[in-house]
């Protein structure tokens, strides 16, 4: 479902270079369940982003179910549509209400009827269980509220790939296990997802794989079970001991 090929992306932050993303492979299978876990500023948010390409490559190449990411209009927002984003900060519109925000992409993008789009919005409110706040502004739900509503709104343009980029890190304690919840759900319907979170006990029951990156490196690829127990890398080692 996703294939990356020696992907590589250098920032230049005042005349000094960062790599970001230093030379990563990997293939990720449909249904696949990956978490991404490494220290701040080790490339995480720049490889989930290049993905569906909010971050431009440098090089290497990129594929998701077939689609290559090329430097085509076209390709790019083929594959945008495939691929749903979930952000720290929800990054819904304030503007609109819930079903607003849920439609107005599937109508836009996925050219579906009002009627259609509600039809779908409501569904996906009650799978991730707030259905009642179907005509709320955002403002007015909790952070745990806002994320579930950003889920689905992913959720409402059928994806074939998931990515979440620490998900519950700006929510207030209580809320991040109703997230994880919808996440783990999801994950045992079979969706593809590329999560990076800091929540190990999440990785260790619903992960396939688990992926570290340190200084834009991959440099474990693994299950949870080796990479809680005897990670092979000491960078990975040492990570595992703040962290645990
Ligand atoms: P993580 O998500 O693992 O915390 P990031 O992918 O956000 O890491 O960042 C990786 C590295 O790239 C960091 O050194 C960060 O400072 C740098 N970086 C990320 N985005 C930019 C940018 N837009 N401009 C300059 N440097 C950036
Ligand atoms: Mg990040």
């Amino acid at each position: 479902m996703i294939n990356v090929k020696e992907l590589n992306k250098v920032f230049d932050s005042k005349g000094s270079i960062v790599r970001a993303v230093d030379n990563v492979s990997i293939d990720i299978a449909k249904g696949e369940v990956v978490v991404i876990v490494g220290p701040s500023g080790s490339g995480k948010s720049t490889f989930l982003r290049c993905l569906n390409a909010l971050e431009e490559m440098d090089s290497g190449a990129i594929a998701i179910d077939g689609v290559k990411i090329g430097h085509s209009k076209t390709n790019i927002n083929a594959l945008r549509r495939e691929v749903g984003m979930v952000f720290q900060h929800f990054n819904l519109f304030p503007h609109m209400t819930v079903l607003e925000n849920l439609c107005v992409a599937q109508r836009v993008v996925r050219k579906r009827s009002s009627n259609d789009a509600i039809v779908k919005a409501k569904e996906l409110l009650t799978k991730v269980g707030i259905a009642e706040k179907v005509n709320e502004y955002p403002s007015r739900l909790s952070g745990g509220q806002q994320q579930r509503v950003a889920i689905a709104r992913a959720l409402c343009m059928d994806p074939k790939v998931m990515l979440f980029d620490e998900p519950t890190s700006a929510l207030d304690p209580e809320m991040v296990g109703e997230v994880l919840d919808v996440m783990r759900k999801l994950a045992q319907e079979g969706m593809t997802m590329v999560c990076v979170t800091h929540e190990m006990k999440f990785a260790k029951e619903v992960a396939d794989r688990i992926l570290f990156f340190d200084h834009g490196k991959l440099l474990e690829d693994t299950t949870p079970e080796k990479f809680f127990s005897a990670p092979k890398d000491p960078r990975a080692r040492e990570f595992l001991q703040q962290v645990l």
